[in-house]
């Protein structure tokens, strides 16, 4: 079983669903609103436990009734939450969804616990981190922190992977010295390298701009058409999505993440094999509403794949 290490984010996803988003000024109605656990580190976790990984989580919650309901939701799905902490007077992570009607989604994110977490809580967790087989970590959690456990984790030999989600264009180069894949989106890829990211072409473009930048293996996503993988040897390739009707691509980039992570070898020369699984762990993911309920088992990936 593969030991995976999440450092991340827990946010209460509000799911509102609305016909289009709203002009400025503009009142609307709702067709109706939902609160589910969410967050890209959670979701992530969630889905690698999922897909059969044993899985511990770094982050913060405040409090609150939101933090129990995120602590609860990874407890029930068997994430081991020893290093997550509550924290005083300070409102765990929130998202506000606006899905509309033809399945696109529109966030607003309030950071609140997960702006908090910092070197003290990677140094509690290093013995979990130098245990593990991959440690991944998005940009919903400081900067700093993610930086202190990758080099915790290059110390002893653990795979790191980034998701540079938010994105930024500062990604410091000390960061990529100490990742070993890099997976962004599109509009991710787009935002740090400058490249819009539209055919084959500019994803390779993209893929090689990330490498000047010093990322060494690189996947970009793009969404419905599928997964360019782009290796430090320069090995290549577009694995396309499987062909479903979304209705809420919500986490469907996280369960990419999380589904990847347990099926990629250390010498990731299984790489495309490993995109096909995740593509097909996403495609399920889309086809239902909210973040964690709609990411797939293990047995119902492999159930779309026989
Ligand atoms: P999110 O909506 O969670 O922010 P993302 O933007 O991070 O997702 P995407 O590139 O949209 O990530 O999707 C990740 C993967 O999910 C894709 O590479 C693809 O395999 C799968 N996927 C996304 N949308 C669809 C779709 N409409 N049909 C089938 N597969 C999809």
């Amino acid at each position: 079983m593969k030991k995976i290490t999440v450092l991340g984010s827990l946010n209460a996803d509000t799911i509102l669903h609305i016909p289009h988003l709203p002009q400025q000024g503009e009142t609307m109605a709702m067709d109706d609103a939902s609160t589910a656990p969410g967050g890209k580190g959670a979701n992530q976790a969630v889905a690698a436990k999922r897909m059969g990984g044993d899985v511990n989580f770094i982050g913060a919650v405040g409090q609150d009734a939101n933090g129990q309901l995120l602590l609860g939701a990874l407890k029930a799905d068997g994430v081991d939450t020893t290093h997550v902490a509550e924290l005083e007077g300070v409102a765990t992570g929130a998202a506000y969804i606006m899905l509309e009607a033809d399945s696109h989604n529109t966030i607003l994110i309030l950071g609140g616990a997960n702006r908090q977490v910092n070197e003290s809580n990677v140094e509690a967790a290093e013995d979990t981190i130098k245990a593990s087989d991959v440690l991944i970590a998005q940009f919903e959690t400081p900067m700093v922190a993610t930086l202190n456990a990758f080099k915790s984790a290059k110390e002893a030999d653990v795979m790191t992977v980034l998701n540079p989600a938010p994105a930024t264009k500062d990604i410091p180069a000390e960061l990529f010295a100490v990742t070993d894949l890099v997976v962004p989106n599109e509009t991710e890829a787009e935002i740090i390298t400058g490249i819009p990211v539209t055919d084959d072409l500019s994803m390779e473009s993209a893929a090689k701009r990330l490498q000047e930048m010093g990322a060494k293996n690189v996947i970009i996503t793009v969404g419905e058409r599928g997964s360019y993988f782009y290796m430090a040897d320069g090995e290549n390739g577009f694995v396309p999505a499987l062909k479903v009707k979304a209705v809420d691509t919500t986490a469907a980039g996280d369960t990419f993440i999380g589904a990847l992570t347990t099926k990629l070898d250390a010498d990731m020369r299984n790489v495309e094999e490993a995109v096909r699984f995740a593509n097909a762990a996403a495609a399920i993911t889309v086809q239902g509403a909210g973040a964690q309920p709609s990411i797939p088992t293990l047995d119902q990936v492999n159930a779309s794949r026989a």
